[in-house]
């Protein structure tokens, strides 16, 4: 039977198979391409599975190709890799314009992400009923003149007031497998709640569950959505790292930039301060965004001490 693992937790599994969730086992080894994993299934994975003579449980035999994945570095030197997620359609980065403030160098290294694991990804405005202070609409036009132009689209929403959610966010999710991220704070639980009933439970088990200790690793959770659509959960953005990029790598990342990318003078340029740099003149001639150019150089940056 084919189906779809929608909880990890290690040692075991549960698989949807059409409306029944079975509690999998794995058997033997699977063969990862060339990514080093800790853990070779995830959550969003498609597997075949067989049922156990008790008929309850069932074995993971196989697992299918998967179509993109989200993936951190175990540790920092580490050469393994732990697999987030895998099988996703698109993103939402969940933000606040206050209480707290998500910072634009933020959204970048979360784009900066997303666009390296080739995911759509969208910004949700959460805590809408907060903002009516010019400072507040005044970054929000910010956000939207930065980001919409580059096809990432922006919503606003109020999950602690239910607006914005079934006539905006909920049309998108159907049918779709997003990934739901924000830094602690923004509402993401809240969110969550409202959108799937029973979801807080499930929450709440996984970090008493980490915080036990009984693992150092947190995993997501996949809830179905609607029966139609699933939700992904990440545990913390952190998971969200910039994994191994190189420098000339990054600024493919930043769509703005990937087009003039074969016209720099330089074919190994880094648009810092080189001659003939095609993205330095689009910049200086207003093409390129210079919060967007910031946040390239301080990723740049950090990514270096990281070496
Ligand atoms: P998480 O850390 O992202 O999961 O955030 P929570 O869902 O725990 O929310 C953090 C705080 O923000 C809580 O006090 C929520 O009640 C509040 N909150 C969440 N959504 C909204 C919203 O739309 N408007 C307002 N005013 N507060 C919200
Ligand atoms: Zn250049």
């Amino acid at each position: 039977m084919k189906g779809r693992v929608t909880k990890s937790t290690g040692s075991w599994y549960l698989v949807r198979v059409k409306d029944e969730e079975i509690k999998c086992r794995l058997r033997g080894k699977f063969k990862q391409d060339d990514l080093k994993l800790t853990n070779p299934v995830s959550v969003g994975d498609y597997v075949e599975v067989e049922r156990e003579a008790d008929q309850l449980t069932a074995v993971i035999t196989e697992i299918f190709p998967r179509e993109n994945y989200v993936i951190r570095k175990s540790t920092r030197k580490s050469h393994f890799s732990h697999i987030i997620a895998s099988n996703i359609d698109q993103a939402f980065l969940v933000i606040t314009l206050r209480s707290p403030r998500t910072s634009l160098g933020f959204i970048d290294r979360f784009l900066v992400s997303t666009e390296s694991f080739r995911i759509p990804a969208t910004l949700v405005v959460n805590k809408m009923d907060l903002a009516y202070k010019d400072k507040d609409l005044d970054f929000l036009q910010d956000i939207r003149e930065i980001y919409e132009p580059l096809g990432y689209p922006v919503l606003e929403l109020s999950a602690l007031k239910e607006s914005g959610l079934l006539e905006g966010l909920a049309p998108l999710l159907i049918g779709k497998t997003t990934l739901l991220s924000g830094h602690s704070g923004v509402g993401k639980s809240t969110l969550l709640n409202k959108l799937i009933p029973g979801a807080n439970q499930a929450t709440k088990n996984i970090s008493s569950f980490t915080t036990k200790g009984v693992h150092t690793t947190t995993f997501a959770e996949m809830f179905s959505f609607e029966g139609s659509g699933y939700i992904i959960d990440t545990p913390g953005i952190k998971e969200f790292g910039i994994l191994d990029i190189e420098d000339q790598e990054l600024s493919h990342y930043f769509v703005e930039m990937r087009k003039y990318l074969g016209q720099c003078k330089y074919n190994n340029c880094k648009h810092i301060n080189e001659p003939g740099c095609m993205v330095l003149e689009k910049l200086e001639d207003g093409y390129i965004h210079p919060y967007r150019y910031d946040s390239y150089v301080n990723i740049m940056n950090e990514e270096d001490t990281y070496r």
